[in-house]
């Protein structure tokens, strides 16, 4: 059974008079830039994430380098980032005139180490950007009390996590800026690139508003050097199309995990025993994530880890046989990438080092049917028996050695 990461047409095909009709209304209107539909979605999202002010922009990475410049962050800056996260987050800072500097994560819920924060902290650093990765929130109770008393700005780096909460609180609008992703395979994927920027600071906002649009206010008189970060209208029109629905994708997420979750304890307990010593448990090869938010998480990825060298890309190698489409979020991290090798940084962070060679990501999307899951997780069944059985203790079950 053929089973995609992601089936974008599932998701889309039922919106399809509803998207079409949104298209030829920005169409007769004849305004392409800005304008009522991107007022619109930045008014649901400002709502969604409890932040006052909410800025289409053009992507998630225009929204962390919007944030970025609208603090003023520069050459001689220094900004802390997970070493475990997508490119963007760590190349922004790099393009400011900035240094990234890596710090490591948690093994359980992949995201930033505060205390490994505190370590690299210098007098230099300005900001901190934690990832709320895989839509799992980052504490982040301990990232204010660590700004706070460093003096940092917090850009929260939401690009996988709209609608994701902290202990009941959306993320995004808990720090400094959030930043957020239309791109297609978020969890409110759009039709091409796009992004949110937000923020409760009115001064701020103002700022990243006039920065979106080359810095000029008024037009073609620039007291700041910006860009062009805009939204697109065609953009803004298709996401209103699908926001109405988030709640239920999100939720049919939600339903996918625990039926992951359910299944791979079953299937755990079921070679290793139940109640079973720790030896034998520690024996067992995969780790299902960790959900520390409990609803709070959204779920963009559901990221198994697979210790053991070689294991997951063998398992991979299975899934792939059976049609079963899986990826590795993320193979190197941001400390051992070729662009950064000028700041000495690699090996840093042992833990990202370490996930980078463990993880693969199954699919959860909120259309992924039943018989579809018990694909995958009869794939993934098959592929660990077949590893246990070539152990050399020869055929064992583990609860046997
Ligand atoms: C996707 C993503 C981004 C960038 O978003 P784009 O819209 O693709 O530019 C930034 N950070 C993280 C963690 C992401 O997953």
């Amino acid at each position: 059974m053929i089973v995609p990461l992601l089936d974008l047409n599932a998701q889309n095909d039922p919106l399809a008079p509803e998207l079409k009709a949104a298209f030829e209304r920005v169409l007769s209107s004849g305004r392409f830039i800005l304008g009522p539909e991107v007022k619109e979605l930045e008014a649901k999202i400002a709502e969604m994430t409890d932040a006052k002010y909410a800025i289409g922009v053009s992507s998630g990475t225009d929204a962390i380098l919007l944030a970025l410049m609208a603090l003023d962050i520069g050459p001689g800056d220094e900004v802390l980032c997970p070493s475990f996260t997508f490119f963007a987050t760590a190349g922004c800072i790099a393009r400011t005139g900035a240094k990234p500097v890596f710090i490591d994560v948690q093994p359980d819920t992949f995201n930033l180490d505060i205390r490994d924060a505190e370590r690299k902290v210098t007098e230099a650093t300005k900001a901190i950007i934690p990832v709320h990765l895989f839509g799992q929130a980052v504490e982040m109770d301990s990232v204010a009390d660590f700004a706070d008393q460093n003096g940092l700005a917090v850009i929260e780096d939401a690009a996988q996590a709209l609608g994701a909460k902290y202990k009941g609180r959306p993320v995004g609008g808990l720090g400094t800026f959030g930043t957020f992703s239309f791109f297609p395979s978020k969890n409110l994927g759009g039709f091409g690139d796009g992004g949110m920027l937000v923020t409760n600071d009115e001064k701020l906002s103002e700022k990243a508003v006039t920065l979106r649009a080359h810095g000029s206010n008024p037009k073609y008189y620039h007291r700041l050097i910006g860009g062009n970060f805009r939204l697109d209208p065609l953009q803004a029109a298709l996401l209103l199309v699908k926001l109405p629905h988030y709640e239920e994708y999100t939720r049919l997420r939600q339903r996918n995990a625990e039926r992951y979750a359910r299944e791979l304890v079953k299937l755990a307990s079921s070679k290793t025993g139940s109640g079973t010593s720790e030896r034998e448990r520690t024996q067992w090869p995969l780790i299902p994530p960790v959900n520390v938010q409990g609803d709070g998480h959204i779920w963009n990825q559901y990221t198994l880890r697979l210790t053991e060298p070689g294991r997951r890309d063998r398992l991979r190698k299975d899934l792939n046989a059976n049609e079963i489409g899986s990826e590795i979020y993320y193979p190197v991290p941001m400390d051992a990438q070729d662009c950064f090798a000028h700041l000495n940084q690699e090996g840093t962070c042992p833990v990202s080092t370490q996930l980078a060679n463990e993880v693969l990501s199954i699919p959860i999307y909120p259309e992924l049917r039943v018989d579809q899951q018990d694909a995958v997780l009869a794939s993934l069944t098959s592929g660990l028996l077949d590893m246990e059985s070539e152990r050399p203790s020869g055929g064992a079950s583990l609860a046997q050695r």
